[in-house]
């Protein structure tokens, strides 16, 4: 028997039941060739797959995981909650302690909207912003990815890279006709848009810390350059930190460069793993938001009692100090072991981290924009990837994505990977 035989068979079998065998693109393993592992269990810094192989994972379900996989204290909130009910459709209290939290740890936030996923994040701050400002404009930046409403997949990052798709099928020209795309890292670009077409744009939105074309950090100057030309021409600065948050510094990107937004777009470590996310800022924006103000936007499950839960306890061990650092040590560890472990066997590799996210480029160059992202060796990243999964390492299937560290990786996960890199990174 094969090592992943019961994967291969359970793909086999997904493939004539989902799309690809998955319910998201880059999990079906197409950037770097091969059959997806099905997953079975998670247990902190480990994923136990269906053939009972045991990784390392540095995927942390996309960022997320931040304590790990099945945290103790996780497990119980949620288990409380749910023995309660798992949804009322009616306003409860959990929602105003995650609120409350997070008002506390963001300065831009004076008010928050819960949603279930980043996508219906990035989708909702688009109306609110244009329904403010009364513009359509939107600048987005190449390879950022803000979830896939219509709009927004013009040029995006994460799966649409991966699989190389400059847009996606079904999304109407109508729809992108007011999304312009500029290059990261760029601030002249985004004055040419400015002057050309300042009064018609309600909105910059990015990734303070691009991590959907692998992390990519903004260059010295970029986020006080965009925030000076939002307030020139009355455009609103919008920071997407769905991966960010709690994830490039104990608050987020915004926090760490120092950056004031009007918007912010909040998602995966605040659900603790559950589906949740949030969009919150200004409290002048946020009345404009549905009952109080004129744009609409609504959920079933928005607000929903265990998710808030998940999220609360993941904020509550944060917030006692000792698992960022833990996370954010494990990536300096593996930062500093991938480049002595490229320059040993003498492979240009250039990692880029921010806290607890990183990527492996291989170029020697630095990566600023998705230009660059994509000059790197993709097809070597896909041997790399599979002489790391052989060896029970389990990183992003894509080239084009972040690896995430946790609380609960340590020496011995640090060891097992640093053992393997001299062999895959010469794969
Ligand atoms: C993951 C992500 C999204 C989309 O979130 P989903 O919950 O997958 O819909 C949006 N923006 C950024 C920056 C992300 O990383």
């Amino acid at each position: 028997m094969s090592h992943d035989a019961t994967s291969r068979a359970l793909f086999a079998r997904a493939e004539g039941l989902l799309p690809g065998g998955v319910s998201s693109p880059v999990r079906a393993f197409r950037g770097v060739g091969g059959t997806p592992r099905f997953m079975r269990r998670g247990e902190g810094p480990y994923l136990i797959d269906a053939d009972g192989n045991r990784l390392v994972d540095l995927v942390c379900s996309w960022g997320p995981l931040i304590l790990g996989h099945a945290h103790p204290e996780v497990v119980e909130a949620v288990s409380r909650v749910l023995r309660d009910g798992s949804t009322f459709g009616a306003p409860t209290e959990i929602e105003l302690e995650l609120a409350e939290r997070v008002v506390a740890t963001f300065p831009a936030i004076d008010m928050v909207r819960f949603v279930s996923s980043g996508t219906e994040a990035g989708m909702s701050v688009v109306r609110l912003a244009r329904g403010a400002t009364g513009r359509t404009g939107l600048v987005k930046f190449d390879g950022c990815y803000h979830g896939h409403a219509d709009p927004l997949l013009a040029a995006a990052g994460s799966g649409v890279a991966t699989l190389g798709l400059p847009d996606s099928a079904g999304v109407s020209a109508a729809t992108t006709a007011d999304t312009i795309v500029v290059p990261f890292n760029d601030l002249e670009a985004v004055e040419r848009v400015f002057a050309a077409r300042g009064d018609q744009i309600a909105a910059i939105l990015l990734e303070a810390v691009a991590g959907n074309m692998g992390v990519v950090p903004p260059a010295p100057g970029f986020l006080a350059g965009l925030r000076a030309i939002a307030d020139r021409h009355g455009a609103l600065l919008v920071i997407d930190e769905v991966m960010t948050g709690w994830r490039v510094d104990p608050a987020g990107a915004q926090v760490r460069y120092d950056v004031r937004p009007d918007l912010v777009c909040l998602g995966k470590v605040i659900g603790g793993g559950f589906p949740a996310a949030a969009y919150g800022g200004r409290r002048d924006l946020m009345l404009q938001v549905a009952p109080v103000g004129p744009v609409y936007q609504a959920g079933t499950l928005s607000g929903n009692p265990v998710a808030m839960a998940a999220g609360l306890a993941t904020l509550d061990v944060l917030a006692r100090g000792e698992a960022w650092p833990a996370a954010d040590r494990f990536a300096a560890a593996l930062e500093a072991g991938l480049r002595e472990a490229a320059e040993r066997v003498g492979i240009p590799l250039t990692v880029q981290r921010v806290g607890t996210m990183l990527t492996p480029f291989f170029t020697e160059d630095p990566v600023r924009n998705y230009a660059d992202a994509r000059a790197a060796d993709a097809a070597r990243y896909g041997r790399f990837f599979h002489a790391m999964l052989d060896a029970g390492v389990y990183l992003p299937p894509s080239a084009f994505e972040a690896s995430f560290t946790s609380a609960a990786h340590g020496d011995a996960e640090l060891e097992r990977i640093l053992a393997a890199l001299p062999n895959a990174l010469t794969a």
